[in-house]
């Protein structure tokens, strides 16, 4: 056997628990603006084991649905999303910051705390009727993914559930993204 081999296969024989992803997530205070305690999952990413674990958490939270696409929302959302893609054999596609795509776009906008954010998707990146999982790795007021979980709807696609590592509850982010399945798996 290779040895990147035997590395795989003892990654998969592992089994990681959430409270060990949980231990691994940093919190800084501060950061990026006062008053923002910012989730830092960057030592998760750096752990095969905690990587792994993650990343098929993420993709068992469909329970075995088909899905074609995983939309992954910049830029920590990228990361998660390309892995979960290719454990349940389906593509990738990103949902960008305005002004990123080099394809014609589709953009929506949303509120933040201070002014707007602007996020677009090509026009072409999902096909009607397709199923999607949508991916990032944390939802805090949940502007973001109901912005993308919108422009997913808007060119036909079918968000078959909205997946994330982690979940500010005390933001209520859910109860933007009412109506759709929602996962969560580290919860503060
Ligand atoms: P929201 O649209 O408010 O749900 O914000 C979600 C996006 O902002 C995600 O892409 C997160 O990566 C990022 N984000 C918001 N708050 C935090 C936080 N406290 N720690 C880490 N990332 C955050």
């Amino acid at each position: 056997m290779q040895r990147s081999e035997a590395r795989t296969e003892f990654m998969n024989e592992q089994s990681t628990t959430i409270g060990e992803i949980e231990a691994a997530i940093r919190t800084i205070p501060d950061f990026p603006r006062p008053g923002i305690q910012f989730k830092d999952i960057t030592p998760v990413l750096a752990d095969p084991r905690l990587f792994a674990g993650s990343v098929r958490l993420l993709a068992n939270s469909v329970g075995g649905q088909r899905i074609d696409t995983v939309a992954g929302i910049e830029a920590r959302g990228f990361i998660f999303a390309s892995a979960v893609a290719l454990q349940l054999g389906a593509g990738f596609v990103p949902v960008r910051k305005k002004g990123k795509l080099p394809y014609k776009t589709l953009e929506a906008s949303y509120d933040l705390e201070y002014g707007t954010n602007t996020i677009e998707m090509h026009v072409d990146a999902v096909k009607p009727g397709s199923k999607v999982l949508l991916v990032d790795d944390l939802l805090a007021t949940g502007g973001t993914a109901a912005a993308a979980a919108g422009l997913l709807a808007k060119l036909g696609a079918e968000v078959v559930a909205i997946s994330f590592l982690v979940e500010l509850t005390f933001l209520n982010g859910r109860k933007r993204l009412s109506g759709y399945q929602v996962h969560s798996f580290i919860r503060y």
